[in-house]
């Protein structure tokens, strides 16, 4: 039975037309370690203008975002909170890794092109995004209940869309479990 989920849905406030951006089981693949490791991928919702449609592209962040995801200690804020799992200080650190290493700039995780715009800025405020249609602005239009079995799709580390990983490669991921996250 395909799962019902909840996805972010835009609309052009002209035409009409209506566009779900489809959560993604997206992670990069890092196959300069033995056994490869699934990395995070950070992305948002964008309109790519080679795809003519919503997609989810990489949304790149800064070193100085990535480290206010973890307070340092003493600080007023890290008062406050619980100490950080080890999970979580992992999750950091290799979001940090990926934004040291990364050569390219960021990509439609659909097509792999860097000609796209964001639809909402980093802090969640909608970008108006003109319909190339009709000449209507694409806008959030909040949650909608699907029917989505999102596929699990893997990147390189810059971002380009990996053919399947080998069947060796694969069990060692299902060995490092959450393959649904
Ligand atoms: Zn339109
Ligand atoms: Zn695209």
């Amino acid at each position: 039975m395909t799962p019902i989920q909840y996805i972010p849905c835009f609309e052009c406030d002209l035409c009409g037309t209506r566009y779900p951006s489809g959560p993604s089981r997206c992670h990069y693949l890092d196959e300069s370690t033995e056994p490869p490791r699934k990395m995070p991928v950070t992305g948002a919702a964008a309109w790519c203008n080679v795809e003519g449609t919503v997609v989810v592209a990489e949304r790149l962040m800064s070193l100085e975002q990535i480290d206010s995801m973890i307070p340092p200690r003493g600080s007023n804020e890290a008062c406050d909170l619980a100490p950080p799992s080890r999970a979580e200080i992992a999750y950091v650190g290799m979001l940090r890794e990926l934004v040291e290493r990364r050569t390219s700039p960021a990509r439609c995780l659909g097509c792999g092109t860097l000609d796209f715009q964001y639809l909402d800025a980093p802090g969640g405020a909608p970008l108006a995004v003109v319909h190339p249609r009709c000449g209507g602005v694409v806008r959030n239009i909040g949650l909608h209940m699907v029917e989505w079995e999102a596929p699990v799709v893997y990147y390189s580390t810059e971002g380009v869309r990996l053919s399947e990983p080998s069947a060796a490669t694969r069990a060692i991921l299902v060995d490092l479990g959450d393959e649904d996250c």
